[in-house]
């Protein structure tokens, strides 16, 4: 374990106790870290890989969602919105990258004009901020290459630089004491006096005793529950989200979408914060880890794109990078909502576990930590 801010107190396999450890040093457990750190508890950040981030939030869209999607009342809406207000405080005050672009919802046939209604609705009983039906002249005004027969606009949508809001987290969190562990894989874990004793593998493998421990493990996270010996541990699953850069030209200066598919939110298009557009991620349910960008997908993207961008040019499209959904529903199941359990459901005093954290986690991770907070408190 390489931890160097805390190597005096992890010695030999001595559990040495510490408050808080945090599980995974992704976007949302970077976010739980500071939370905690900042209310005054002694955190650890355990990270199995080499640096922080590299897991789920590393391959995303990087987009400030509105929360016009999910189910009224559930955890996805509610966090989604309180985040996405608390993420652009945030990365305002905190000199973090991002730009509220604004994202047009398209619908290319009346079928679709029709569920537009749906989102429409879903966002104004959300709280979803200035969400508007708009018109097809309208929608070309604002986008002249799009086709469309109507559309949403929502102007609280945006982007931001994922790796650059983790290292102002991370940054936030050590000021307050918090460390972070590099190459610490979480191995196991159980309940014993005054808290969990935590395995930590790696080079240097220790044991800690934490009063409080926050599982933000992103597609291992029903692994490690399981592992921690935790009540309710649901299963998981992988969905792959497929990515394709556009060559050439952006047509586009918001983000577009079309309206939502099963699992996923459609083929959209997305710009980084270069101004370089992309499109993705498509769904396809793996059993394995594998972030290869199968090129002949690309071929089911084209026809999904020209369906509102018809001038999108035959072999305008390159394989870019895939990403990896935390589903803990299976394919063809209800999408289930964000799975956060405090110590009830865990079964573990001083225990949050966080399970299913896909999209809009991004968008959600400073709400999921408040909450992680207050479920901790
Ligand atoms: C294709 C795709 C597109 C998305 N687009 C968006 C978007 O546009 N907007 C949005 O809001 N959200 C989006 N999301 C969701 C968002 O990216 C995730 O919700 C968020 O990144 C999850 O962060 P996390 O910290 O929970 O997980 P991760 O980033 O995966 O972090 C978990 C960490 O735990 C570590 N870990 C694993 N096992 C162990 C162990 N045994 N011991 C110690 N550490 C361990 C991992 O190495 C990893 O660093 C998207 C997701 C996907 C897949």
């Amino acid at each position: 374990m390489s931890c160097p801010e805390k190597n005096k107190v992890l010695t030999d396999g001595a559990a040495e106790r510490v408050d808080c450890v945090v599980i995974g040093a992704g976007v949302v457990g970077l976010a739980c870290a500071r939370a905690l750190a900042h209310a005054g508890s002694e955190v650890v950040i355990l990270e199995a890989e080499g640096a922080i981030g590299t897991g789920i939030s590393s391959r995303n869209s990087e987009v400030i969602h509105a929360g016009m999607y999910y189910p009224a009342g559930s955890g996805k809406a509610r966090l989604c919105v309180e985040g996405n207000r608390m993420l652009r405080d945030y990365a305002a005050s905190r000199g973090v990258p991002h730009t509220m672009t604004g994202k047009l919802i398209v619908a290319t046939d009346e079928a679709e004009a029709a569920q537009l209604d749906g989102i429409l609705e879903k966002g104004r009983v959300n709280g979803v901020e200035g969400l508007t039906r708009i018109s097809a002249t309208h929608a070309r005004e604002m986008e002249p290459d799009l086709n469309c027969v109507a559309a949403l606009f929502s102007p609280a949508t945006g982007i931001v630089d994922t790796h650059g809001l983790m290292l102002s987290l991370l940054g936030e969190a050590e000021e307050r004491g918090a460390a972070l562990a590099l190459k610490s894989p979480v191995t196991g874990g159980r309940p014993v006096e005054g808290g969990m004793l935590i395995s930590v593998g790696g080079a240097e493998p220790t044991t800690l005793l934490a009063r409080k421990v926050v599982l933000a493990g992103g597609l291992s996270s029903p692994r490690l529950g399981a592992a921690l010996g935790l009540a309710n541990v649901p299963p998981g699953y992988l969905c792959k989200g497929n990515y394709f850069t556009l060559t050439g030209r952006t047509p586009f200066s918001r983000l577009v979408y079309p309206v939502p598919v099963a699992a996923g939110l459609g083929v959209h298009f997305t710009l980084d914060l270069g101004g370089r557009g992309r499109f993705g991620p498509d769904v396809e349910w793996v059993t394995a880890e594998d972030y290869q960008v199968d090129p002949r997908r690309g071929d089911s993207f084209y026809a999904a794109i020209r369906r509102y961008w018809p001038g999108l040019a035959d072999g305008a499209l390159e394989p870019a990078y895939a990403g990896m959904r935390p589903k803990i529903s299976a394919e063809g199941e209800a999408a289930a909502d964000f799975m956060i359990q405090g110590p009830n459901q865990t079964g573990r005093p001083g225990v949050v576990a966080l399970y299913g954290i896909e999209s809009p986690g991004l968008t959600s991770c400073l709400a999921i930590a408040k909450l992680v907070g207050e479920l901790l408190a």
